[in-house]
C-alpha cells in the first residue's frame, strides 16, 4: 500500500469532491457545503404568502453534488411544478462561527449566479405536513451555476440588477439592494447556526417572479456586471 495514493486509505472508492471553475484561472473551487437563504426579498416573500417583515433569516441546504455546471438542466422526476429561482451565490475562502458583520466580506472568495430549482409541489406538501424541504430542494442537479468570479474582480454589489429570462422574456428582475438580509448579514447570521469554512457556497435568496419550467425552455440569468448563466431544460432525468 502506497501512502502517496489517497485512495489506498479508504475501504470504498473515494467520492469525487464537487468543484467549480473560477473565471480567469485554471484552478478549481472545491465545494464543502451548500447553504441557501429562504425568503430574502420582500416581494418574493409576499408572492409565496408570507409576511416580508425582517424576521431572522432561515436556511436550508442542497448537496455539493447537486451543483450543475456547464450542462443543461434535466427535468427532475416526482414533480409537475418545477420552479426557477435565480440567485446570487457566494463562495467562501474562510469561515468560522459568530462572524461579525463588519468582517463577513473578508470571508468571500467570489460570486456567481445560480438557480435554486425547487419542486414546488413537493415543497407545498412538505410545508403542509411540517416536513423538511429536502426532496423539494436537494434533488439531483437542482442547482445550475455559473463559474465563480473572484471577489477581486467585483468592485461592488451595490445596485446591481439580478434577472432571469425564460425563452427571451424577463420573469424575474430585481436589484441586489432589495435583499432583506444583505450579503454580510447573511454570512453573520448563518455563522451563528453553523461553523462556516472555506469551500462553502451560499445562495442568497430569490426575488419575485418565480415560475414553472417546461422541457425545451431556455433560461438566461444575469447579475449585472458580475456573472451570466444560460442553459436549457431538457428531457427527464434518468432517475
Ligand atoms: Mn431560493
Amino acid at each position: 500500500m502506497s501512502n502517496s495514493d489517497p485512495q489506498s486509505l479508504y475501504a470504498i472508492p473515494m467520492p469525487a469532491i464537487p468543484a467549480l471553475p473560477i473565471r480567469g484561472t485554471d484552478k478549481l473551487f472545491p465545494v464543502r457545503r451548500v447553504y441557501c437563504v429562504g425568503r430574502n426579498y420582500a416581494a418574493h416573500a409576499i408572492e409565496m404568502g408570507h409576511d416580508p417583515d425582517r424576521e431572522s433569516p432561515f436556511f436550508f441546504q442542497k448537496n455539493p453534488s447537486n451543483l450543475l455546471y456547464g450542462k443543461d438542466f434535466p427535468y427532475p422526476p416526482l414533480s409537475e411544478d418545477v420552479h426557477f429561482e435565480v440567485e446570487l451565490f457566494l463562495a467562501l475562502k474562510e469561515g468560522g462561527s459568530n462572524i461579525a458583520t463588519s468582517e463577513a466580506m473578508d470571508t468571500i472568495f467570489g460570486y456567481g449566479v445560480g438557480v435554486d430549482f425547487t419542486r414546488r409541489d413537493l415543497q407545498a406538501e412538505a410545508k403542509k405536513k411540517g416536513r423538511p424541504w429536502t426532496a423539494a430542494k436537494a434533488f439531483e442537479q437542482s442547482a445550475p451555476v455559473s463559474a465563480i468570479v473572484p471577489a477581486a474582480d467585483v468592485p461592488t454589489l451595490a445596485s446591481k440588477k439580478i434577472r432571469l429570462d425564460k425563452n427571451g422574456e424577463t420573469q424575474q428582475q430585481s436589484d441586489l439592494d432589495h435583499m432583506i438580509w444583505k450579503v454580510p448579514e447573511v454570512i453573520a447570521e448563518l455563522s451563528k447556526q453553523f461553523e462556516l469554512a472555506a469551500g462553502d457556497i451560499i445562495f442568497t435568496g430569490t426575488p419575485a417572479g418565480v415560475g414553472a419550467v417546461e422541457i425545451g425552455d431556455q433560461l438566461d440569468c444575469e447579475i449585472e456586471d458580475i456573472a451570466q448563466l444560460s442553459f436549457k431544460v431538457t428531457g427527464p432525468a434518468a432517475i
